[in-house]
């Protein structure tokens, strides 16, 4: 980075926000030989990013906005500790952000959807190994393979379109009954009758070493950090000026928004209306000796909850609560995933673990954003992720870069600009 005289930041990309779509943005344009400054208000993976299920899930193509989850949500949405949760206190807020997820849900929406996440999981395929290669990272990333656990066969016949769907966008499974499924993987309750194994799944060994990892590489690339609250941005013809909470912090050529849920803040300065909502999920951590033999990722897809096994433990861990981005956590949700999870893995020793929230960036349509900003071409958004932030990361930073250095990008961009909604 360069200074000017007054020691304020003077770069050439600035990128908002440390978490992990921020960081592989960083080393993108950083490696493509960009002097790149990261701006991040707390500390790195400050938000979502250090605490998730660590999968990188190439399976998941389908869109959580779709006729099936409205199907599902209509059951949950009366059970506050629930898979699915709104609460009721902040409507006044998040009203508008769930007609629109409703609005997606319709099969038009959801099938352009699938299609966009469908490309963008094939892109992925081809930049994550470039990363893992540039930036020597590939002992982080296991084929661990991955569960989808049922109850019933009925519950698994319900999803087989889906699985069919995943098929097409290139995933390999397997079907188990119960029989292969409790060979495969003790500790479960006999009450799990079959399963879908996806033996290619992958996983970083812990989504927080991860991103330090990350942040390592680019001090090496000559990146530098600077901690401090972008709170707006004023683009003009000749670059972008940051603001921060005790006045002007720089100015940079282009600044990328990778702030997580928070980005829409910044967009709204620019006059942006990204309809992004924080959409908390919860889980907890217990030492890795309360499930030992466990090395792959659960899924149990009818409780909206994971188990992973990560370097740090074990993790239980998702549901989905739209809430305002200020509201405290409910950790209540947290223990009813570990009380769910104790009864359908008995393998899972009683002891006690760590509780944490995490804020999902999430749009209606739950594919992400990548886009320039309406009125300043000098402005890119790479934000919205939700439950696939560590799974896109590096085929978004692609993109960014993309844009930023004048390419055609690597995959038609409509479906993912700013200004769909
Ligand atoms: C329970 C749970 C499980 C998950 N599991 C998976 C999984 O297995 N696989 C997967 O792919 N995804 C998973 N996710 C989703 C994934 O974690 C997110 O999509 C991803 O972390 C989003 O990354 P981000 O960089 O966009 O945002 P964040 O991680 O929120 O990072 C944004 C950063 O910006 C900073 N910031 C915000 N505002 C400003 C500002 N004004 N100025 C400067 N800095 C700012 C924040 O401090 C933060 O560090 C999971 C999420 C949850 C909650």
């Amino acid at each position: 980075m360069s200074s000017a005289d007054s020691g304020e930041l003077a770069t050439e990309v600035a990128v908002v926000g440390g978490g992990i779509i921020g960081l592989c943005i960083a080393e993108a344009l950083a490696d493509a030989g960009l002097e790149v400054t990261l701006v991040e208000k707390s500390r790195i993976a400050a938000g979502a990013s250090a605490g998730n299920a660590a999968g990188f899930a190439f399976s998941e193509v389908m869109p959580m906005a779709s006729p099936a989850t409205v199907r599902k949500a209509a059951g949950w949405f009366v059970d506050p500790t629930g898979p699915f949760a709104v609460v009721r206190g902040d409507l006044h807020r998040t009203a508008g952000w769930l007609l629109r997820f409703l609005f997606a849900a319709r099969r038009a929406t959801f099938d352009r959807s699938l299609q966009s996440l469908g490309a963008l999981m094939q892109l992925e395929q081809q930049c994550l190994p470039l990363l893992l290669e540039r930036a020597g990272l590939q002992h982080m990333v296991r084929e661990t393979g991955a569960l989808y656990l049922y109850q019933s066969r009925r519950a698994l016949q319900r999803e087989r379109a889906d699985w069919e769907r995943r098929r097409a966008h290139g995933t390999e499974f397997e079907l188990l009954e119960r029989s292969s499924l409790h060979a495969l993987q003790d500790g479960l309750s006999e009450r799990l009758v079959a399963a879908v194994h996806a033996p290619r799944f992958r996983m970083v060994t812990d989504p927080a070493a991860y991103c330090e990892a990350l942040h390592a590489r680019l001090s090496t690339l000559g990146v530098e950090t600077v901690y401090a609250p972008v709170e707006r941005l004023a683009a003009d013809a000749s670059g972008v000026s940051l603001q921060g909470g005790e006045g002007r912090l720089g100015r940079a050529e282009r600044v990328v928004v990778a702030a997580g849920p928070w980005s829409a803040r910044l967009a709204a300065g620019l006059g942006d209306r990204l309809p992004l909502v924080g959409e908390r999920g919860y889980n907890t951590t217990f030492p890795r000796d309360a499930f030992a033999s466990l090395e792959r990722l659960m899924f149990f897809a009818e409780h909206g909850f994971v188990i992973s096994p990560v370097a740090s433990g074990i993790r239980v861990g998702g549901a989905s609560e739209i809430a305002d981005l200020e509201r405290a956590p409910n950790f209540e949700r947290a223990r009813a995933m570990v009380r769910r999870a104790r009864d359908l893995v008995p393998g899972l020793a009683e002891c006690k673990g760590v509780e944490w929230m995490g804020m999902r960036p999430t749009t209606p349509d739950t594919v992400p954003i990548v886009g320039r900003a309406r009125d300043s071409g000098r402005v890119v958004y790479a934000c919205g992720h939700g439950h696939l932030g560590l799974t896109l990361a590096s085929s978004t930073a692609r993109l960014v870069a993309d844009l930023v250095l004048g390419r055609s990008p690597a995959i038609e961009l409509a479906a993912l600009a700013p200004g769909r909604f």
